[in-house]
């Protein structure tokens, strides 16, 4: 589907005759946000193992040139990730050359330095000395980019592992201009923005100078003359899409005092992201459990053509849902996701999905979508029973198809052509029908058969009860597992089929 915006940055990048390099499908998806209905992105480093790309985005109108870099240090996700939003932005004036991520394999690896390169050599963000040649590999072509398209900035987004204010140590959550009066000016707005949002004194992002020598801020500024800034996050605390978001804010601040005017609705999420393939939010604030997001993410990237964001209960009271197709909870603590989202997030959530949207909740998000507690979405005609006995125990547990559920879910699992099998839970709600008059009734799609009942659970509640069902909620759909099969090797297929069920309909019929 081409909306009005993408058929105009079309006809814009024609005229313009922007560079135009075609892009691998693998790079393509190796980028947290599909930059191709932009332009054309440019493939830095082709055929490398660094193989990466490099979105642009030009408005009609003249302005400056903003060079941003994001994942230079694999062990600093917020920064790529932002980029990648940032890249999906539209602007007023000027360009934006957006490079999401640096450094490919060190992404990849999880790690600060390039796999298998030791010293200065593996840190991408030492390879710019001052005083000799850049390194080979990404660091040349990202100096490429500096000589070709002389912006008249350069923002590089880091990562530090403590918050600098209280651990000097670190230079997490500041700001580190270079050497220039107007950069540390323009620094100072930059951490004023940031600052307004947090609340913790030992938290605020402080403002430094100088970037460390043989980085890329540093030399854009010592060898080529352009003013450069460093915006570094602090990974200690919070989830990746609260520090996202202290990125894009910071980025913001810099693009609209440039006056490079970039949407309002900028700060939120990439509100142009690309209309191809499934646009999923995944909840990644409090009450999801220890690495549970990052899974549920792997998960459903594996789905194909979907793009896939992580966002908190601050960023669904800020409506960015209405970029998305579907919203999913994962496991963790349905009332502490309840608490994240607060009321006005839940609000949002439930308009969403009322609107034409998709829940899709798994474990703890089946306890959210459910009817009975103070705190419940109230998305499925369901009750949680035998709600004191919660901690029934975590382990496989056998379950069986309804007919609906295998016609709808079963296709590429592991589980496509037997009756029963087995499926990883760990303290899933147990549910009944709450037969509340206004909801729709749901479909159950797979029973329990088995069960568990530890911690004092009688035995007898748990097997014949849905371990899976699905409705309609006003124009959206509704999908809630009480196991997880993001968990369970064959079965990963089972959520990538229930997002083609709860995808609004628009989405289906293409
Ligand atoms: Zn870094």
């Amino acid at each position: 589907m081409l909306d009005a915006l993408t058929i105009r940055r079309w006809v814009l990048v024609g005229l313009l005759g922007v560079v135009v390099c075609p892009l691998g499908t693998n790079a393509l998806a190796q980028v947290e946000l599909e930059v191709g209905t932009r332009a054309e992105p440019l493939v830095l480093a082709r055929g490398t193992d660094s193989e990466t790309v490099c979105g642009i985005v030009t408005a009609a109108e003249d302005g400056p040139c903003v060079l941003i870099v994001g994942g230079m240090h694999g062990n600093e996700p917020a920064g790529a990730v932002a980029a990648g939003q940032i890249a999906t932005w539209d602007i007023e004036r000027g360009k934006l050359i957006v490079v999401p991520r640096a450094n490919v394999p060190a992404l990849e690896a999880g790690q600060r330095r390039t796999p298998g390169l030791g010293g200065d050599g593996g840190d991408l963000n030492r390879a710019f000395p001052l005083d000799g040649e850049v390194r080979d590999g990404v660091a040349r072509e990202l100096w490429a980019l500096v000589e070709r398209f002389e912006p008249d900035w350069v923002l590089d987004l880091h990562e530090g592992y403590d918050f600098h204010i209280e651990n000097e140590e670190s230079v997490g959550s500041s700001v580190i201009a270079c050497d220039q009066e107007r950069a540390r000016a323009l620094a100072g707005k930059v951490l004023a923005a940031v600052n307004e949002t947090i609340v913790e004194p030992g938290q605020r992002f402080e403002q430094l100078e100088t970037p460390v020598a043989g980085s890329l801020a540093r030399a854009a500024w010592e060898k080529a003359g352009i003013p450069s800034m460093i915006i570094e996050t602090t990974s200690k605390v919070h989830v990746l899409s609260y520090r996202v978001r202290q990125h894009r804010l910071a980025v913001h601040t810099l693009l609209r005092e440039l006056g490079l005017g970039p949407s309002p609705a900028a700060t939120v999420l990439g509100p142009n992201a690309s209309r191809e393939g499934l646009r999923i939010a995944v909840f990644d604030g409090r009450g999801v459990g220890q690495g549970a997001a990052a899974q549920m993410v792997k998960v459903l990237r594996r789905a194909g053509k979907c793009n896939v964001q992580r966002l908190d209960g601050h960023d669904i009271r800020a409506r960015a849902l209405g970029a998305f197709d579907v919203v999913v909870h994962p496991g963790g603590s349905g009332s502490g996701q309840a608490k994240a989202l607060g009321v006005e997030g839940r609000r949002a959530e439930t308009e969403f999905v009322r609107a034409g949207g998709g829940y899709l909740g798994v474990c703890a998000g089946a306890y959210l979508a459910a009817c009975n507690y103070e705190w419940s979405l109230g998305l499925l005609d369901a009750n949680v029973i035998d709600r004191e006995h919660w901690r029934r125990g975590e382990g496989g547990v056998d379950v069986e198809w309804t007919g609906s559920g295998r016609a709808l879910l079963a296709k590429d699992s592991s589980a496509a052509l037997v009756e029963r099998f087995e499926i990883e839970y760990a303290n899933g709600p147990i549910l009944e029908a709450a037969r509340q008059p206004e909801l729709e009734d749901f479909e159950v799609l797979l029973w329990f058969r088995g069960e568990l009942a530890e911690n004092g659970a009688p035995l007898g509640v748990m097997p014949g009860t849905p371990a899976v069902v699905g409705a309609a909620f006003g124009k959206g759909r509704a999908m809630a597992f009480s196991p997880h099969p993001e968990k369970t090797e064959g079965l990963y297929a089972l959520l990538h089929n229930s997002l083609l069920w709860l995808a609004p309909r628009e989405v289906e019929e293409e």
